[in-house]
């Protein structure tokens, strides 16, 4: 039988990587429903080869450009719509930022399992997201290479000593701080590995996206902040470890492919052949490289750690300034190195809530994202630390 799936974020990096699986997996899948942002243009051509039945669009006046589904839905309400239909098997979560986190409760409560792209969801809400699912007996499965990883490497989480995981350090890896503080947009880009959105892409460049790693891999794993470590290893070849008590660690390999990921996900538990641009060969590759990260040019990572161990609204606090501030430098409005000085400040200045419900992370989130717009105003290009 045919797995009927929904991608939320079709039109993204993950989601059109989703696409390429589905396509070489022929008959497998069933897509139930896609959704985009603002690219119509591609989310027209998806619906050519795809024939969701619905799509999703987030702007009211994007809805009559649509060609070839009869059932166009808009905006968050138009999410929720998409996540509350049990016809789905699985809903894959490929948005970006905070936008996943209502679509993927509501998918939880219909007891429809995630294939979790968007760590936001995590980042923000996870004590309530991963008991929501416990409570509603759904999957999570992670996307994210390096939860994924962990996902095939754990049988049993209490034999666990540690997760280990690591981090290619982005382009600025063997740069100096002066020449972070120097960097372009068009630097911060460039990944070495791989090839991602704009957010998440420049949150590698500051080690920021390993910290809200750490934070996802706390959630879904249920695993202290003093148990999970993170190590550099610049080829992205291993892309996780664990440790068990005994002292054994089993590590994931494989080619740096986000289509093994996102492969694996949307099928578990099943496994099929997938896209492969070769085998892999231990020969070929020929090293592996691994060192500590450094604390002092990445301050993102003790900052994650902090945020972590505090709990409740310090994640939000963290995960909100922090997009504003990634989407200002990306605007030409700060520097590279402004972004965390602008999130440690926004950070130091809230009071976090312990246990707080849905609303009030919302709250909090748009409180903070408000005055981290105001800072940047205040500041703009002259905060360099
Ligand atoms: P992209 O920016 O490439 O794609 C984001 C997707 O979300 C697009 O389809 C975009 O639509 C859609 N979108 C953005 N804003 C809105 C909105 N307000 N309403 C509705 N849809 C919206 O991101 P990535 O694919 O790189 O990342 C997606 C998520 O997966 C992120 O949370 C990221 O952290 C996580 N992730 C990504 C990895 C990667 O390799 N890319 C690896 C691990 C995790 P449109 O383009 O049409 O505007
Ligand atoms: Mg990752």
């Amino acid at each position: 039988m045919r797995k009927k799936i929904s991608i939320l974020g079709s039109t993204g990096s993950i989601g059109t990587q989703a696409l390429d699986v589905i396509e070489k997996l022929g008959d497998k899948f069933e897509i139930i429903s896609l959704t985009a942002g603002g690219n119509v243009n591609l989310l027209n051509e998806q619906i050519a080869k795809f024939h969701p039945k619905s799509v999703c669009v987030s702007g009211s006046s994007d809805k009559d450009r649509i060609v070839g589904c009869n059932k166009v839905l808009c905006g968050s309400e138009g999410l929720e719509e998409i996540c509350s239909n049990t016809e789905n098997d699985i809903i894959l979560v490929a948005v970006s930022g905070k936008i996943g986190l209502k679509p993927t409760i509501t998918a939880i409560k219909n007891k429809i399992n995630i294939a979790l792209a968007n760590k936001e969801t995590l980042v923000m809400a996870g004590d309530i997201v991963m008991k929501l699912a416990k409570d509603n007996n759904v999957a999570i499965v992670p996307v994210d290479s390096e939860h994924c990883a962990i996902h095939q490497c754990i049988k049993d989480i209490s034999q666990v000593e540690k997760l280990i995981i690591t981090a290619s350090g982005g382009p600025f890896l063997h740069k100096t701080v002066d020449d972070m503080k120097s960097a372009t947009v068009e630097q911060a880009l460039a990944h070495p590995r791989w090839n991602m959105g704009r957010k998440i892409t420049v949150d590698s460049a500051t080690l920021m996206n390993k910290g809200l790693e750490i934070i996802e891999a706390h959630h879904l794993f249920n695993m202290p902040y003093e148990k999970i470590d993170v190590v550099v290893h610049p080829q992205s070849v291993v892309h996780s470890a664990i440790e068990y008590v005994d002292g054994s660690v089993i590590a994931q390999i494989g080619l740096p492919s986000m289509h093994i990921p996102i492969q694996y996900a949307i099928c578990y538990p099943e496994r099929f052949e997938g896209i492969k641009s070769r085998s892999f060969s231990f020969s070929e590759i020929a090293r592996l490289d691994f060192e500590a990260p450094d604390f002092d040019k990445f301050p993102f990572l003790n900052l994650a750690y902090s945020a972590g161990k505090t709990g409740g609204t310090a994640t939000v606090a963290l995960n909100g300034a922090d997009e504003e501030a990634v989407f200002a430098f990306l605007d030409g409005k700060i520097k590279l190195y402004d972004i965390y000085e602008i999130t440690k400040r926004m950070y130091d200045m809230h009071t976090p809530i312990l246990n707080p419900s849905i609303d009030e992370i919302f709250d909090v989130d748009k409180e903070i994202r408000i005055k981290t717009r105001e800072l940047v105003k205040e500041h703009c290009g002259c905060l360099s630390i």
